[in-house]
């Protein structure tokens, strides 16, 4: 067996300067490589190093006239990363930040979540540097043509199948989704995340926020505990965030904090529904910051931090990756907090993660706690398959039933003598799905 520090020299050597994409594989690699260990035909098969390296890369140029007729030049990317167990699956990113080592981790974090959902989908991720603040509804429009002017080609619906993630929501999957038809002309479930009139799922919007917090309640439940009365943190304000805050209020629970890049709002009380209504519309609708929010509504609002000095019984980092850092994680521990759940991919950064990890803390890392979304993807995969449309009940039943199977995974793989390590359940358990598959293809 390969060790941990070799194989990961080798990495970093044949991917350099990607340190996102070096910290999800580490993460992986270490409980990987020992499980490997016991289990020699993928060490022949050299399945670790295959699963490192993408299928293919689709780099491009997307270039855009903005309402001033200015050109604009951006890049574009589709990483399709593997395809053993179905259809390259995973989100668009549109955000300043979006660089080929985001997208690379991004990519491979799927593989194994979206194994882990049970459901036929290989992983994949793209996006571009583009960044959608502050841009025009007919500006948006024009560049998610050009985007998908070059993408159109590398996708299908047995082939590649995009969807949300970061700055790429309803509006647009509507703009991307409408210039695949016009250059195809083919009615094809390539995208998910659509709206409800042209093929889109019931609870496909709710559901990695939903997702996350039903995992929590399975993680809480397997201890004895709920999260009725719970002091919840939860982080972001975006799509994840919002709906995990609406679950966790539905359920009992109390939300303390929100938060986006401008700062976080801090309610003692806990947000009502009706003032997490009223966020949304500022959010979503109105796109404006939570500051706005804050001043016009008079709550208190803490600038250009993140909520985790708050006193809390349970963490959801929901807006973007390495959002918890070691000083963070010992705060949490320090205040008594019982949970942290990752609605956001690789929301803590390695040295917290491994705080956690060793603490007795219920640690649900990202690839499970958020694999309802690209879950209830998989089943308007499905849907436009049958051309039929389940219900809103029998979409989030399904979605119910999906986080409890990857719980059970979780627990096969990571239950030990200090409890469940989830972190360990969750990559082994999206590990044996996939490698199972390569090892079956041969050595391709
Ligand atoms: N972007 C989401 C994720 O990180 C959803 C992907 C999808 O639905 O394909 O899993």
């Amino acid at each position: 067996m390969p060790a941990l520090g070799e194989f990961m020299a080798g990495l970093v050597k044949r991917n350099p300067n990607e340190p996102e994409f070096h910290q999800a594989v580490h993460e992986v690699a270490r409980d990987v490589l020992p499980y490997m260990a016991a289990h020699p035909e993928y060490l022949d098969a050299q399945i670790l190093e295959r699963m490192t390296e993408p299928d293919r890369i689709i780099v491009f140029r997307v270039v855009w006239e903005d309402d001033k007729r200015n050109v604009r030049v951006n890049r574009g990317y589709r990483i399709q990363f593997n395809q053993a167990i179905g259809p390259y699956k995973g989100g668009l990113r549109f955000d300043p930040s979006v660089n080929l080592s985001v997208l690379k981790f991004l990519g491979f974090e799927q593989t194994f979540k979206n194994s882990l959902t049970g459901l036929p989908m290989g992983s994949g991720k793209g996006g571009s540097n583009f960044n959608p603040k502050g841009k025009s509804e007919s500006e948006i429009m024009r560049f998610c043509q050009s985007y998908m002017t070059e993408l159109h080609r590398h996708i299908g619906q047995y082939t590649d199948v995009p969807a949300g993630d970061i700055g790429v929501g309803g509006r647009e999957i509507g703009y991307l989704f409408g210039q695949y038809k016009r250059i195809t002309n083919e009615f094809a479930g390539v995208l998910t995340g659509k709206g409800l009139d042209f093929g889109g799922s019931e609870i496909r919007t709710e559901a990695t926020g939903y997702g996350c917090v039903y995992f929590a309640q399975h993680m809480l439940a397997h201890v004895g505990d709920s999260l009725d009365g719970k002091r919840c943190l939860v982080s972001g304000s975006g799509n994840v965030a919002q709906y995990a805050a609406r679950k966790l209020v539905e359920l009992g629970a109390k939300v303390l904090t929100l938060s986006d890049r401008s700062g976080f709002i801090h309610d003692p009380e806990g947000l009502t529904s009706d003032k997490l209504d009223e966020i949304a519309d500022y959010k979503t609708r109105q796109r404006k910051s939570l500051s706005d929010y804050a001043q016009e509504s008079g709550c208190s609002f803490i600038p250009q931090h993140r909520p985790w000095a708050i006193e809390s019984d349970a963490a959801f980092p929901c807006a973007t990756q390495n959002e918890i850092y070691p000083e963070d994680a010992k705060t949490l521990l320090a205040n008594g907090c019982k949970i942290v759940c990752e609605g956001a991919n690789m929301p803590t950064v390695a040295e917290a993660a491994e705080i956690l990890e060793q603490s007795d803390i219920l640690y649900g890392p990202a690839k499970a706690a958020n694999a309802g979304g690209v879950a209830v993807s998989g089943l308007e995969m499905s849907q436009n398959s049958m051309r039929y449309s389940l219900s809103r009940k029998g979409i989030d039943d399904e979605l119910s039933k999906i986080m409890i199977g990857i719980h059970e995974r979780c627990v096969e793989y990571g239950a030990g003598s200090n409890g469940v390590d989830y972190v360990k359940g969750a990559n082994i358990a999206g590990f044996t799905k996939v490698a199972g598959a390569m090892l079956a293809y041969g050595v391709i």
